[in-house]
């Protein structure tokens, strides 16, 4: 059995791109851009909460790397550095081996150097912590939104907590749906290309994780401003709408702009040969209002708007 330094020196090292001192000594060393402007963020990643204990280890490598890149995305940050805190169960290798094998193809994908982390015995949960760059002042965040602006969102929201909702008996797919949907699930795309590009264009943004109306009601919140939504081609009610509007873990780019930038933002879409889609707009309305329209323009009462974890934990069917 590996000791827990062999384990970090086997699985956990690699050679940094863009880094001063990394995996090996009290503390990393990294000097950042002059001019750009730190964005550090964290997520925790437990078993039985955020994953299976069957879960593909090399599958969960990559995720639990992707989420902490979707959040600096959502910041329109570029992603530079990670710090992974790994609790695991006895070592084993081949787990470990696989899940670095996932968490290193994330890194390379996103040009994101590992500079260091913690391993300790219990209960598996890993919890990533990333820092990216921009540009000081040009960070995107949740609080600009403003009365007029339009409402976009990016990629196939829904699609992860379909693949879900599929894996548990819940819904049956067919191809290929089910590829798309396991796909999202699994290795979800954080858009770091769309978060770099809406620097100076989205004026309040965030990753759509606990589900797309929960997720608007942060930006709403935090912007202290009203929504009306009107998805174009909301499926009829059922499990694809609830999917759509209150699933989580799809990771996709919430995000507003003022609707001169309209064109603007579809043609970015073409750019990125990902889909753009306006969803609605802000409005003068009470402060966190949220309506919800029916593609005929009809207000429905959606069933819930996403995931809580003080509320229940993987059945309500949506992880974030
Ligand atoms: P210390 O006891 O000084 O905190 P550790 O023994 O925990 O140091 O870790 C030794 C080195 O390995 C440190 O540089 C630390 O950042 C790094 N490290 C530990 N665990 C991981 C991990 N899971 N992934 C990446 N680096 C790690
Ligand atoms: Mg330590």
């Amino acid at each position: 059995m590996p000791s827990e330094f062999e384990l970090i020196a086997r699985y956990f090292t690699r050679g940094t791109s863009h880094t001063k001192l990394g995996v090996g000594d009290d503390g990393a060393l990294i000097a950042p851009t002059p001019g750009q402007e730190l964005v550090i963020s964290t997520d925790l990643l437990v078993e039985g909460t955020h994953f299976l204990a069957d879960t593909d280890p090399e599958a969960l490598g990559w995720k639990t790397l992707a989420v902490n890149v979707s959040d600096l995305a959502a910041m329109g940050a570029q992603p530079r550095w990670a710090l992974l805190a790994a609790v695991l169960p006895a070592p084993t290798p081949d787990w470990i081996g696989t899940f670095a094998r996932g968490f290193f193809e994330c890194a390379n994908r996103y040009n994101i150097d590992l500079i260091g982390g913690d391993t300790t015995r219990g209960p598996r949960a890993f919890c990533v912590t990333i820092l990216g760059e921009a540009p000081a002042g040009e960070a995107l965040r949740r609080d600009g939104a403003q009365a007029g602006d339009s409402i976009w969102v990016s990629g196939w929201p829904g699609r992860a907590a379909l693949g879900l909702a599929h894996l548990q008996g819940r819904t049956v797919l067919v191809e290929p749906q089910l590829g798309e949907c396991l796909a999202a699930l699994h290795r979800p795309q954080p858009r770091v290309a769309l978060g770099l590009a809406l620097r100076g264009v989205a004026t309040a943004a965030i990753d759509v994780s606990d589900g797309l109306l929960a997720d608007l009601g942060h930006i709403l919140e935090q912007s202290a401003r009203a929504a009306r939504l009107q998805i174009p081609g909301l499926p009829a009610a059922g499990i694809e709408r609830d999917c759509l509007l209150a699933g989580g873990d799809d990771y996709e780019l919430l995000f507003t702009a003022p609707a001169s930038r309209d064109s603007d933002i579809a043609a970015l879409a073409g750019e990125l040969r990902l889909p753009l889609t306006r969803i609605g707009h802000i409005t003068a309305g009470p402060p966190g209002e949220l309506v919800v329209c029916d593609d005929d323009g009809t207000v429905i009462t959606p069933a819930r708007r996403g995931y809580d974890h003080f509320m229940s934990p993987l059945e309500a069917g949506t992880v974030s």
